[in-house]
């Protein structure tokens, strides 16, 4: 089977609900990503997916099998790091720093906390704080050990792009600030490094301009869904900053950074029409920003997983797939060309699968 065709994604996004039988040493179990999966390499691509014992699908020398019959696609799961055997200077485990994401990411959360956090304004889908409380991470990182861990990925493990997200806090720039000094500290060490910077509207919007003069690549403004019915179900905390702070917000990043170096996830699986879900990523497409649709995969940890919400029927996904990635290939707009951030890496989404 050959990347963009129909089985070939119609047996994706399968594999990205039902999961794969693999061993795979990369894993990512909580935090504020948006799925709890193995990062594997499929087709020399990026790709997060459910590591599930009893999955239909099988990963057998480098090649997957459903019912016996190898799809030609070849899989390889992520090794685990060097750097993850490293501990900075003041004593933390580059692990509860940074991650790698796919075969060549290197992911922060800045502030792993929120202050959306409580159960009643939480994300339905966020676990951030749980990484927290399991004690994988630490609560804040500083610019220096970004820099260090930063340095070592990429002299190591060969780190190609760096994505730093954070949790919100009480600033009127929602956290977006802090970033700005993470951004130059790891730009000092790393001279180079494509960073893509990911953040809320961040009330004055001069920050986004102090986030390019620092050094970031391109910017993920993430709105998870664009219907305010949906917004308030799934997002009561984060839904209080209107639409229209996003607008402004994500015209001003393209202003800034460019076409086609602004994103936002998109989610898939929250109850929203699939026409609307796409005429809004059309609209987003039509400002020069990239909408990424990712399935939503309730993860360890989420109020989602707690109500027992499933992952959406795989049709879905790859039926949303396949039309927003026809919009975004129709406007030469292709995720890799952001050169960092989720859009770039694609792992999490079948939008690369699918060839945009
Ligand atoms: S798409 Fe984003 S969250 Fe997913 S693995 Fe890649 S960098 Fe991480």
């Amino acid at each position: 089977m050959s990347v963009g065709t129909e089985e070939t994604l119609t047996a994706r996004a399968e594999m990205a609900v039902y999961g794969v039988q693999v061993d795979a040493p990369v894993r990512r179990s909580k935090g504020a990503g948006p799925s709890d999966d193995g990062h594997l390499v499929v087709d020399g691509a990026n790709a997060t997916l459910p590591i599930v014992a009893d999955s239909p699908y099988q990963v057998r020398d480098g090649a997957v099998f459903r019912n016996g019959l190898n799809l030609g696609l070849s899989v390889e799961p992520v090794s685990r790091p060097r750097f993850y055997d490293l501990t900075t200077a003041d004593g933390v485990p580059y692990q509860q720093i940074a991650l790698l994401h796919g075969k060549d990411v290197l992911a922060t959360t800045v502030v792993q906390t929120c202050i959306r956090y409580d159960e009643s304004t939480r994300c339905r889908f966020c676990s951030i704080e749980e990484s927290l409380r399991s004690g994988a991470t630490v609560a804040a990182k500083t610019p220096k050990q970004l820099a260090e861990v930063a340095e070592a990925a990429v002299r190591l493990d060969g780190i190609k792009q760096m994505v730093m997200t954070t949790g919100t806090t009480t600033g009127p720039d929602r956290g977006a600030r802090n970033l700005v000094r993470c951004v130059r500290a790891v730009l000092e060490a790393v001279p180079g490094l494509p960073i893509q910077v990911q953040i809320e509207p961040p009330g004055d919007l001069s920050v986004i301009t102090d986030l390019h003069s620092a050094g970031a690549t391109s910017i993920g403004i993430h709105v998870e869904s664009l219907d305010d019915e949906v917004r308030r179900r799934w997002m009561p905390g984060k839904s209080t900053v209107p639409l229209a702070e996003y607008d402004a917000a994500w015209d001003e990043a393209v202003r800034v950074f460019g076409h086609n170096r602004v994103s936002t996830y998109l989610l898939i699986g929250m109850g929203e029409d699939p026409d609307e879900l796409v005429a809004g990523a059309a609209r987003l497409i039509s400002r020069g920003i990239y909408p990424f649709v990712v399935p939503l995969r309730p993860m360890l940890g989420t109020l989602a997983r707690t109500d027992g919400v499933l992952p959406p029927d795989p049709r879905l996904v790859r039926e949303i797939t396949a039309r927003v990635a026809a919009l975004l290939t129709e406007a030469g707009m292709r995720g890799a060309d952001q050169s960092a951030g989720c859009a770039a890496c694609g792992a999490c989404s079948l939008l690369s699968a699918a060839g945009a």
